[in-house]
């Protein structure tokens, strides 16, 4: 809706599942852009008073994939609603993943990054209806620069980003893929062929295979790279 009105900032989100109220818990993200660039203000409802209270974004205390939501007030407060800051004219963001390289030209458009999103999710996530996930199971590791730099000469070609001087953020997919797991399975759960940080239903899985499956990879991960991946799903008992 937004890319059709030509309001922009929300282009790179395109296509990841879920409702309003979920993004601002999550601060989803994708394409080098998260929720909380373009979140003005949250309203919520407290559980325990029933007060409707709005937070301005600093006080969301957003981070990758967390918010104070996830934390000191976890299970407190039902969002209810959500104010995004767009822009007519945004700085687009590009330099992330291959999606420059699947843009062509200079004049390139909001409905433009949209449509290269879309297709790029397309190639590498199952459709819901296809196979069962939570997309990415895994959250991206952020290390401390010094770690990465002792990995790379072991490992150069391990992809990395910048989060600051003294961390860098390593995709838990690529990691995955090289402990060996791409495509394979315990009991109904797999990682998926096409992607390595998704876990996917591919026969009937029980909340157990998926579990065992993501402790095993997390096993492997860690004895190899020292790198410890925590899961971006929540656990429900
Ligand atoms: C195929 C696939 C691809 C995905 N790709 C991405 C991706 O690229 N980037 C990304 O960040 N995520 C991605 N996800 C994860 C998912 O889309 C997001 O986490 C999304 O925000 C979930 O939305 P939901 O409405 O289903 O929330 P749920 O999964 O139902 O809830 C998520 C959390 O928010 C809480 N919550 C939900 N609504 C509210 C509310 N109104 N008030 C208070 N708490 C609430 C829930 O209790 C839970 O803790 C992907 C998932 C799938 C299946």
């Amino acid at each position: 809706w937004t890319v059709s009105h030509g309001w922009g900032g929300a282009e790179n989100l395109s296509y990841i599942p879920g409702e309003v109220g979920a993004s601002a818990i999550q601060n989803i993200g994708a394409y080098g852009v998260e929720v909380k660039d373009i979140i003005h203000e949250v309203k919520a409802v407290d559980v325990e008073t029933c007060e409707s209270r709005t937070f301005r974004n600093a006080e969301c205390r957003y981070g990758y994939r967390s918010s104070i939501f996830k934390h000191d007030w976890k299970g407190r407060y039902i969002v209810t609603s959500v104010v995004y800051r767009l822009q007519k004219s945004p700085e687009l963001h590009l330099d992330y993943g291959n999606l420059r390289a699947s843009l062509l030209g200079d004049d390139i458009s909001i409905a433009d990054v949209r449509k290269a999103v879309i297709e790029i999710r397309r190639s590498k996530l199952p459709e819901p209806d296809e196979y069962g996930s939570a997309g990415s199971f895994f959250m991206n590791p952020v290390i401390p620069t010094e770690q990465y730099e002792k990995l790379k000469s072991s490992y150069p070609d391990m992809p990395h980003y910048v989060v600051d001087d003294m961390h860098v953020k390593v995709p838990a997919g690529w990691l995955i893929d090289r402990c060996g797991w791409k495509g394979k399975s315990f009991g109904g759960a797999a990682v998926y062929e096409k992607q390595c940080l998704v876990l996917i239903n591919k026969n009937n899985a029980k909340p157990n295979d998926v579990v065992a499956l993501a402790e095993m990879i997390r096993k492997s991960v860690s004895d190899t790279y020292g790198i410890v991946i925590n899961p971006e799903v929540n656990y429900i008992e």
